[in-house]
């Protein structure tokens, strides 16, 4: 069984056929959704898809692109938001430098208290980092040096250097479709240097569909093909690297019940 970690499933590209969608991710093997939430604001709508299914689960949070529209957020406003069974992780949160919807000003205060969310609560923050390496790197640093928290650099495409911070400080990363352009080559070195107890999937759908639908509407049952060249890139099975990505995603969100 695989579990797409990150999705949004509450976007409106899949309002009108939510039930095929998910059924065709368990003909597909992947038995466990995590749909993402990119707005406090809007954490009644993410929270609806997780109740509305029983293998789906959902975070709350603000996405960096987002960080303007709801800029002065206390950590109380995530700790509450939390506070719901089916909520298993904070964010999506981060730094988002390619876009230019957030000044760097106004992203980090928001990503830093998502943080401290995620220190109190003991859930994992599921990290949006985009052309802002240094940084991302820096502000890890220095908010684990202020108390442990466990999180994911999600849909990963940084660079190396930020890999390697990630893994020392404990993180997990995960990999989308972007792992199977023909032209991630160093993306696929980065996933083979990763231990194994912390590679995650995911689809990032509707977004960045795996080969061979590059360029179509991203489903959660297209998260087997990502797995796939990862199982390739690590040189081990398609059964191993299901096993091995489900075990780290049960290990990290610690609030999903046991297989
Ligand atoms: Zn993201
Ligand atoms: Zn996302």
């Amino acid at each position: 069984m695989l579990i797409d970690t990150h999705c949004h499933l509450d976007f409106p590209d899949f309002a009108e056929e939510r039930d095929a969608l998910v059924a065709r991710a368990a003909e597909a093997g992947v038995g466990r959704l995590v749909t993402i939430s990119t707005l406090i604001s809007k954490q009644a709508q993410v929270k609806a898809v997780a109740e509305a299914y029983e293998n789906i689960w959902c975070s709350v949070g603000t996405h960096p692109n987002h960080a303007a529209e709801e800029p002065d957020l206390p950590v109380e406003a995530y700790l509450e938001a939390a506070n719901h069974p089916r909520v298993v992780a904070i964010g999506e949160g981060g730094l988002d430098y390619h876009y230019d919807y957030a000044s760097p000003e106004i992203q980090k205060p928001v990503f830093r208290r998502q943080i401290e969310a995620a220190r109190l609560t003991g859930l994992p923050l599921v990290i949006h980092s985009r052309s802002a390496d240094d940084d991302m790197a820096a502000i890890l640093t220095e908010e684990m040096g202020k108390g442990a928290f466990t999180f994911i650099l999600h849909c990963f495409s940084s660079g190396p250097e930020l890999a390697r911070v990630g893994v020392d400080l404990g993180g997990y990363v995960s990999f989308s479709g972007i792992l199977t352009f023909p032209k991630s080559t160093e993306l696929r070195d980065i996933a083979a240097s990763i231990p194994r107890d912390r590679l995650l999937v995911e689809t990032d759908a509707p977004y960045l569909a795996p080969k061979p639908f590059r360029g179509k509407r991203n489903e959660p049952s297209y998260v087997a093909h990502t797995a796939a060249v990862l199982a390739q890139t690590i040189g081990v099975s398609e059964a191993e690297i299901a096993d091995m990505t489900t075990q780290n995603a049960l290990r990290c969100f610690s609030r999903m019940p046991a297989l």
